[in-house]
């Protein structure tokens, strides 16, 4: 067996950005919406810089309107997520852009998107969770807002809680009060940092926050005294190598710090982020780490485990995942 159909786990992927190009504008002809722009001659999405990546992603994901539309999005995911061989993944879902923040409104939301869901658990074997995230430049009163959708829903489909959006948009500590939330309500914690903000965000993420997961946190390698804490705290970053070269947070793969933090004891694990954004898979991320660093199917197999002990799932569904992983042809 090739490393890139080892079976998979993914922990930081968002719906809505990773919705595959064809699904976009197959949508877009339904409702009779123009996004020829986006769209480059192979029908990929084309952007020019990070600007020019915000702009697009917001065109595509705009014809995301009702419940049924992320009945269908959740479907053409999932399917993209099993041609990886993904057996797990956590999808981060916007309250914000399902139903305004509106509890009753993301009801109907969530209820279509755990739909698409359980079909797809029974029919492809694929098991998803959902965190839903606050967006950081609508500030910390609408996160509130997210932190009560997500306590409202709590259960075994939505474990975890979030926070994405722009990272230079004020403190992690402003948004206190919606983790402080969450967290009451028994959702588990991750949020963005040191992606565009640097070692200092995922500090501040840490303990302003409380989180046990990072989302990328990959710049905590400009100060290794808090590598190491972060190793012997053992908190787990989310990495997405191939958005933080395709988006230019790090040039080329051999300049992303994967390797070394991972070399000195930070546990990492590997996701994808907004995947046709980035032109990339779960396979083609396996496949450039493998390239990049010589990793072997022992890593990836030590990254699956610490990938599956940070899940935001109960044991029941950790252990039926461990066994998707054992025996990845059953
Ligand atoms: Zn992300």
């Amino acid at each position: 067996m090739s490393i890139t159909d080892l079976p998979k786990i993914e922990l930081h992927m968002h719906l809505e950005g990773a919705a595959p190009p064809a699904f976009i504008r197959g949508l877009a002809a339904e409702k009779k919406a123009d996004l020829s722009g986006i769209f480059d001659e192979r029908g990929a999405y084309k952007y020019k810089d990070f600007w020019d990546f915000l702009r697009v992603y917001e065109a595509a994901t705009s014809v995301l309107k009702t419940p049924q539309d992320y009945y269908r999005l959740t479907r053409a995911v999932l399917e993209e997520s099993v041609a990886s061989n993904v057996v797990y993944t956590e999808s981060f879902l916007a309250p914000d852009f399902c139903g305004g923040g509106d509890v009753a409104a993301w009801a109907d939301y969530l209820a279509a998107i755990k739909q698409a869901a359980d079909e797809m658990e029974r029919e492809a074997g694929i098991v998803m969770r959902a965190i839903p995230t606050c967006v950081r430049h609508f500030g910390p009163d609408q996160a509130k807002k997210t932190a009560q959708c997500a306590q409202e829903t709590v259960g075994d489909f939505v474990t975890g809680f979030g926070m994405g959006g722009d990272e230079a948009m004020g403190k992690q500590g402003d948004f206190k009060y919606a983790f402080d939330m969450a967290r009451e309500a028994g959702l588990r914690l991750t949020t963005h940092a040191g992606e565009w903000g640097g070692p200092e965000s995922v500090r501040d993420a840490i303990r302003d926050l409380k989180v046990e997961r990072i989302g990328h946190g990959v710049r905590a390698i400009e100060d290794l005294g808090l590598v190491d804490e972060l190793a012997e705290a053992g908190v787990v970053l989310e990495v997405c190598p191939g958005s933080n070269v395709a988006l230019g947070v790090y040039a080329k793969w051999s300049d992303h710090p994967i390797a070394k933090l991972r070399e000195r004891g930070v546990k990492v694990t590997v996701s994808t982020d907004d995947p046709p954004f980035f032109h990339s898979t779960m396979r083609s991320e396996f496949d450039n780490l493998a390239e990049t660093f010589g990793w072997e199917e022992a890593d990836f197999v030590a990254l699956n485990t610490t990938a599956l002990d940070a899940a935001f799932c109960d044991n029941a569904t950790r252990e039926a995942v461990a066994k998707k992983l054992e025996t990845p042809d059953a």
